[in-house]
C-alpha cells in the first residue's frame, strides 16, 4: 500500500469533533469535484469495531449534501449515495467489507466499476479484501482515546489526488 504524502491528526474530544473534521474532509472533496468533476477518490476507513468508521462515513456523506440516513453496509457490503454539486452528479459508494469471506468477493459482486465512476469510495474494512483493491488515495485511520467519546483521527494521503484535498482542508 503506498506511502504516505502528507497526514493530518486531529484529536476528537465528542462526536461532534469527529462530526465537524468530516464535514471539512467532505467540503474539500466538494472543492475538487467541483473543479474536476470527473475525479475519482479511494478512501480507506480503518480502525476497531466501533472507533467510528460508519460515523465518519455518515457525516461525510451527509456533509455532500445527503439528506437521508446513512446505514452501515455491513449486510449488503456497499451502498451508493448519489450526490449533486452545482449540477454535477456524482456518488459516494459506501463499503463495508467486514463480512466478506473471500479477498475478491467485491470484484465477484460486481463492485469494481465503481472505482471509476465520477466521486469517490468510502471502505470499511479493506484488509479483509487483503489487497485486492485499487490503490487508495487517502486513509483515515481512527482509534479509541481515553475517555469514551475520545478519537484520535488521522487522514493521511497516499497519492497527488489524496495531498492536494488535504492541502484544501489546511487552508
Ligand atoms: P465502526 O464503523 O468503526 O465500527 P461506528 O461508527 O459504527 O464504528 O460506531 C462508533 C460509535 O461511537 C457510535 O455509536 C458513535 O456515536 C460513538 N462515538 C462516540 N464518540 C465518538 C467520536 N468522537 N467520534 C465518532 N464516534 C463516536
Ligand atoms: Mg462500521
Amino acid at each position: 500500500m503506498g506511502k504516505t504524502q502528507a497526514s493530518i491528526e486531529r484529536y476528537c474530544r465528542q462526536e461532534a469533533e469527529t462530526a465537524s473534521l468530516a464535514k471539512d474532509f467532505a467540503a474539500a472533496i466538494s472543492q475538487l469535484l467541483n473543479k474536476t468533476p470527473n475525479a475519482h477518490l479511494n478512501i480507506s476507513l480503518k480502525g476497531d469495531l466501533g472507533a467510528g468508521k460508519t460515523t465518519f462515513a455518515r457525516y461525510l456523506i451527509q456533509g455532500m449534501g445527503h439528506e437521508g440516513k446513512v446505514k452501515s453496509p455491513t449486510y449488503t457490503l456497499c451502498e451508493p449515495y448519489p450526490l449533486q454539486l452545482n449540477k454535477i452528479a456524482f456518488t459516494a459508494h459506501h463499503f463495508d467489507l467486514y463480512r466478506m469471506k473471500d479477498p475478491l468477493e467485491w470484484q465477484e459482486a460486481g463492485f469494481g466499476e465503481y472505482f471509476d465512476v465520477p466521486g469517490f469510495c468510502l471502505i470499511e474494512w479493506p484488509e479483509k479484501a487483503e489487497g485486492t483493491l485499487p490503490a487508495f488515495d487517502i486513509q483515515i485511520a481512527l482509534s479509541a482515546g481515553a475517555q469514551d467519546d475520545e478519537r484520535n483521527i488521522q487522514i493521511n494521503a497516499m497519492s497527488a489526488l489524496g495531498q492536494s484535498i488535504l492541502a484544501a482542508m489546511n487552508k
